[in-house]
């Protein structure tokens, strides 16, 4: 297994469609593994393929940060069917090293996942694994989540995230 470099704000990786994922393969069985390994390593719940420059909708979340091997998901072409309630937590982004911001999401969500054999299936998150859910979904749709707040927030919030990284 390998950690990958993550891409980062302003990648255009980050900004587009993906695309379906079709026949399991050994590459994205490597590719699902490194992206274990990257988001442990980086210390995040989830992490997209995009992030890593793979445009599929593919894309891992572990909400026991390693703990549990049982916590561990991969979502293939995932689609949020239905959605309850509604959540207020800090959201950060392993694309957007330095910046958590707080963002309301749904409390409960059900999605259509597929498996790798090809079957769907249906799961439901909660609390962390509903905002986990969203959150790496809209990265498939080239969506990151500053992008739910205003051009004022966003421009400022921009500003914050280039002077560190300068500092
Ligand atoms: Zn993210």
């Amino acid at each position: 297994m390998a950690v990958l470099p993550v891409l980062t704000w302003g990648d255009p990786h980050l900004k587009i469609n993906s695309a379906d994922v079709g026949q399991w393969t050994p590459e994205l069985e490597q590719l699902v593994a490194d992206m274990f390994e990257t988001t442990l390593d980086e210390e995040g719940l989830g992490l997209a393929a995009p992030q890593v420059g793979v445009n599929l909708n593919l894309a891992v979340i572990d909400c026991s940060c390693g703990e549990d091997p049982a916590q561990q998901i991969i979502l293939i072409n995932p689609e949020i069917t239905r959605e309850e309630g509604v959540q207020y937590g800090t959201e950060g982004c392993l694309s957007i090293p330095g910046i958590r911001e707080e963002l309301e999401r749904p409390q409960k969500v059900w999605i259509r996942n597929r498996t790798k054999e090809g079957a769907w299936v249906e799961l439901e998150g909660e609390d962390l694994l509903a905002r986990a859910f969203c959150h790496e979904i809209d990265h498939l749709r080239g969506r990151l989540f500053v992008e739910y707040f205003g051009p004022v927030k966003r421009s400022v919030l921009q500003r914050k995230y280039q002077k560190q990284l300068k500092g």
